[in-house]
């Protein structure tokens, strides 16, 4: 038995033409808010980790 080409709509999953990537403008835009919102964490996450490692560069550099 084959599986009929088909995609999933990336921000619902429902099944989509495999010429589309989303099933709707909705879902469209829904995804690429739910992905800056991702990416701002992301961003967040390495802005504190850099902050830390800072942290322990200074205080060790400044340990005498
Ligand atoms: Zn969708």
């Amino acid at each position: 038995m084959e599986i009929p080409k088909h995609r999933h709509c990336l921000n619902c999953g429902i099944s989509i033409p495999p010429d589309q990537v989303f099933c709707s403008e909705k879902c469209r835009l829904e995804y690429m808010q739910r992905r800056k919102r991702m990416l701002r964490t992301q961003y967040m996450f390495l802005a504190i980790a850099g902050l830390i490692i800072l942290y322990y560069i200074i205080t060790i550099a400044f340990k005498v």
